[in-house]
This record gives structure tokens, sequence and C-alpha cells, in this order.
């Protein structure tokens, strides 16, 4: 039996060849009916527009890829949901939706696991299983959205795994949800994390896509930074920095950096005002310190790893270091507080870790 198609990983053109081509053979404008369908999550035999035959033949040669809600917790203090998602090979992955001022946000998980090793985080400690599809985190939103009967505004790729390390579908999935006629989401609103994988870095900047980079550094020295971030051993803090630059002089979009308060390893006054040196002498353009943002997450204690979280004296003490020497800094606000599961830890706890 053929494979089925993938159909939700479809962009615009490839979606209008496929249906325009035999055995469907359909005019063009089925194309952008079923893009619009399959990004409000409806399945084929709800697409009252289509024929009944097409409907019928679709539901035989393709599949939808969209993750099916296996749990969630919601926060009865902010309503933040963790998610836990499961895929159609049975993995499971996490999401997290929060509602902002500024609109509802979705965290997306871009692997099942991860393999850069980051010694604090919970979603890499047995290794990267396989990278999600564009159609699966895709699908993340669509779960999402069916699920809490809102619109998702804002996406951060914050969740499981690192998404430049799936280039190819985090590309593909920043086109699909900016395409018109699907689900609409602008790309300015749109944050992608990673840990700092230089040449990637800078291939996104060639697409010029215009997303918000956000840039896990952590440390502000070689020595501290490779100690919990092995990917700093391939790509040290003056090479991460100096794409960062170019970044910003390619893009015009506006770096956030940030910073998780490790107690002991990386929170004390010297890191932050080294911190602020470093980022003043990088993130530089003829003596104008360019446009940056440094969010300070104080640490999610993960069990097993010996690491624990500053204290709050620590994290303000900081902060205060960090904007008396001209870096704007901010403490993340710790939403869903009484559902507390760091990040990648609802996968490792469920039963059968993620199979
Ligand atoms: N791989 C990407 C995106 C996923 S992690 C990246 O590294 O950026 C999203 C953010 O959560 C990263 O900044 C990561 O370093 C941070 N993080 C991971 N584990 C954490 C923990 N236990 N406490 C606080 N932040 C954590």
């Amino acid at each position: 039996m053929n494979e089925k198609t993938d159909i939700l990983r479809l962009l615009p053109d490839e979606l209008t060849s496929f249906i325009t081509s035999p055995p469907y053979s359909q005019p063009k404008f089925r194309a952008g009916q079923i893009f619009s369908w399959l990004h409000r999550g409806v399945g084929f035999e709800e697409m009252t527009d289509l024929p009944l035959s097409l409907r019928s033949s679709l539901a035989d040669s393709c599949v939808i890829k969209t993750p099916a809600v296996e749990r969630r917790l919601v926060s009865e203090i902010d309503g933040t949901i963790k998610y836990l998602l499961r895929l159609c090979d049975g993995n499971l992955i996490e999401a997290v939706y929060m509602k902002y001022e500024h609109g509802n946000t979705l965290c997306v998980s871009s692997q099942v696991g991860c393999r850069m090793g980051c010694r604090f985080c919970a979603s890499t400690k047995s290794g990267r299983v396989r990278d999600l599809s564009a159609s699966e985190i895709l699908g993340e939103i669509i779960a999402a959205e069916r699920d809490t009967g809102t619109r998702i505004s804002n996406v951060v790729m914050m969740g499981i795994g690192e998404p430049l390390d799936n280039f190819d579908e985090t590309v593909r999935f920043l086109r699909l949800i900016s395409a018109p006629g699907g689900i609409g989401i602008g790309l300015r609103h749109v944050s992608v994390s990673t840990c700092g994988i230089v040449p990637r870095i800078r291939d996104l900047a060639k697409t010029g896509l215009p997303v918000t980079l956000s840039i896990s550094l952590h440390a502000a020295d070689d020595k501290t930074r490779s100690a919990i971030m092995p990917v700093n051993g391939s790509y040290p803090i003056s090479e991460l920095l100096t794409a960062c630059r170019d970044w910003f002089l390619t893009t015009g979009r506006r770096i956030s950096f940030e910073y998780t308060l490790i107690s002991g390893k990386n929170d004390s006054p010297e890191d932050a005002r080294r911190l602020a040196d470093v980022l003043r002498r990088f993130m530089n353009d003829g003596g104008r310190t360019l446009p940056m943002h440094v969010n300070l997450i104080p640490l999610n204690d993960v069990e097993g790893t010996g690491l624990s979280r500053s204290s709050r004296d620590s994290v303000r003490r900081f902060s205060d270091i960090l904007t008396s020497l001209g870096i704007t800094a901010t403490v993340r606000r710790r939403l869903g507080p009484d559902i507390n599961a760091a990040c990648g830890q609802l996968r490792i706890n469920s039963a059968g870790n993620g199979r």
C-alpha cells in the first residue's frame, strides 16, 4: 500500500498541484477550500463545500497529523493549560497555552526529545527520538485552538526540542502558519528559541522570515556555558553573539536572550557584570548598542540534575545590575505555578516515557 499523504504539511502551492493532478484533477479553488478547512482543524467528512466523492477519496489517501490531547493540566490561578499530546505513532510531546494581554500564546514542541544535552533541561534527558513534521507542529496549535475554542495569535518555539536542529520542518511550519487563508499567525508574533546552532541561525536570517530570535544564553563566559550547555563546545559565545549581531543587521529584528538563573553557577554579581559587558561588546554596531532584551528565568528544578534555582534576592540583584549597566532585563513571570511541570517533565513522567 502506498503511504498516505501528510496533507497538513503541504504549502498552498503544493496543495494546489496535489489537488489539480490525477487522481483528483480538481479545479484550483478547491486547494484554498481544503487549506482553510485543514487549518481550522476540520476533518474531511466535515468539509461541507467539497463533493462527497472528493471527501471520501481524500480520507482514503491522506492523513491529517493533528495530535490528540492525551492529558491536560489547567491552572486555576491564571488559566494556563499544559497539554500532553499524542502523535499518530504514539509518541508524546507537550504544548503550553498561556493567556496574555497581547493575545493567546502557545508554546510548541519541535522534536520528540532533544539531543542538545543542556544539563538543566528535562526534555533532553533521554535524547532525541525523532523530529516533528511541520504538520505535527502546526497540529499542536490546531489541537489547542479546538480544545480551548479560542484563537491563538502568538507562538513561541520553546517546548520540547531544538527547532534549529529540525531546520527544514521549522521553516516549513513558519511558512504554513503565515500563509494566506490558513491559521493566519503573523511571523512577528512568533519566537524561535535556540540553544545556539550558529550556522542555522545564519540560514534562518537568509530566509527573511520576520520572526523574533530568542537565544538561550544562560552564561556569559565559555567555561560556565560549556559546563551546562554542550553546544557551546561547537559554537562558543563569541561566534554565537557575532551571529546574533549579524542577525540584527540583516533582519532588523531585535534579539531576546534567555538567561536561566542557577544557584551558585551563573547568578553572581560578577556574572551579571560579565553578561552586560559581553552583550555590549558584541551587540554593537560602530559604537551603537543594538536593541536587545534579556529574559531572566529562575530555574525550574529538574530532578536528578543537582541544580537548583537562584534565591529571589540573587535574581533581583542580577536584574538590577543589568539594568544599571544599560541592559533591559525582565524577570519572567511564572505562569501556571499550581501546575508546575518544567518543560519536558510531563512527557518524562508519563507512562511509557514518550512512546
Ligand atoms: N531548544 C531551544 C528551545 C527549547 S527550551 C532552546 O534551547 O532555546 C526553551 C527555554 O527553556 C530555553 O531557554 C531553555 O534553556 C529553557 N529551559 C530548559 N530547561 C529549563 C529549566 N529547567 N528551567 C528554566 N528554563 C529551562
